[in-house]
């Protein structure tokens, strides 16, 4: 780890932002604070569920799955096979190992610990040094309206593989600062928006009560749209039907007053922004790119973009 002496708060959905979060994490350890979205969260078989933050854990303790960026490396699922035997039709993939995550935070949550505390436990069980705090203890579920009505996020996102058009979010939750998320956010001196989904990562920290004024200045945003599309995922989708341009710029717009700086990928210099921006090589394919990546972003800071 190299030493800077520098407090980032990180805000994050799963895949762009995890991968993001290591390269971060690898310079900064301690002071690095990743913030996860957890509008995606819901109860299956009984058990909290929890993708980004499982998501980010994963990444950053070196046990994800680097081909998917998401689920453990390895998996087996035998109890998925075991639960078709007995009829079901497993719509949402839960690999053995994963399993045990949602049984352990299922039964600490169930002791009466917060996600925020649970989320430590599991944090330091699988060796993350940097801190990883759920963007609420409260549980929020985000909704979409599609032409088929309002699904559940993942109704949305996993049983229709994020095809139906969205033309409405919602948010169901009034969730507020933790103490912890309250402190880091006092401490740090720099916010890093992640290459996360603006409408379902983002935004849904960005309502939590109290966080959007307590970020740290300067924000600084990582577009997650290169070159008018999404690397993964339905961003770029998302932008067309919620009537945004499908490009950086539009990521920026649906992040309006949110950022002070956009960091675009250096395939967009010829973009129009509507707001500073600085290019970099954005696409992080490997560890090594979100080091690289994780460095440039904090090494023009403080210094005036352009
Ligand atoms: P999810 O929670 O796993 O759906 O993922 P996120 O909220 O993190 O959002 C996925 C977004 O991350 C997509 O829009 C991708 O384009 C973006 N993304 C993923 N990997 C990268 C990357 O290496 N670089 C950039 N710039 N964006 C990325
Ligand atoms: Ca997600």
């Amino acid at each position: 780890m190299e030493a800077t002496a520098m407090k980032v708060v990180l805000l994050a959905g799963g895949v762009g932002g995890s991968r993001l979060a290591d390269g971060m994490a690898r310079l900064l350890g301690s002071d690095l604070t990743v913030v996860v979205n957890t509008g995606d969260d819901f109860d299956h078989y009984g058990l909290r569920i929890c993708p980004d933050l499982d998501t980010v854990l994963y990444t950053l303790s070196g046990l994800g799955d680097p081909e998917r960026g998401w689920g453990l490396a390895g998996e087996t699922y035998n109890c998925l096979e075991a639960l078709e035997r007995l009829g079901e039709e497993p719509w949402f993939l839960l690999g053995d190992g994963d399993l045990a995550t949602h049984l352990w935070r299922r039964q600490a949550l169930d002791r009466g610990l917060r996600l925020t505390q649970v989320t430590d436990h599991l944090r330091r069980r699988l060796g993350v040094t940097c801190r990883v705090l759920p963007m609420a203890d409260e549980p929020v579920a985000t909704r979409v309206r599609t032409d088929e009505g309002w699904l559940s996020f993942q109704d949305y996102f996993v049983r229709h593989k994020h095809q139906p058009a969205v033309r409405e979010l919602a948010f169901q939750g009034s969730p507020g600062l933790s103490p912890e998320l309250e402190q880091a956010l006092t401490e740090a001196e720099l916010t890093v928006l992640a290459p996360s989904n603006p409408f379902v990562s983002l935004l849904p920290i960005l309502r939590v009560s109290g966080l959007a004024e307590r970020l740290p200045r300067p924000r600084l945003a990582v577009s997650p749209i290169v070159a008018g599309r999404a690397l993964k995922g339905p961003a770029a989708a998302m932008l067309a039907s919620l009537g945004f341009p499908v490009s950086a710029a539009g990521a920026a717009l649906a992040l309006e007053g949110h950022l002070d700086e956009l960091i675009c990928d250096e395939q967009d210099r010829a973009l129009e922004l509507p707001c500073p921006a600085r290019f970099l090589p954005t696409v992080m394919r490997n560890p090594e790119d979100r080091l690289e990546l994780a460095r440039r972003i904090l090494e023009g800071w403080p210094e005036s973009p352009g």
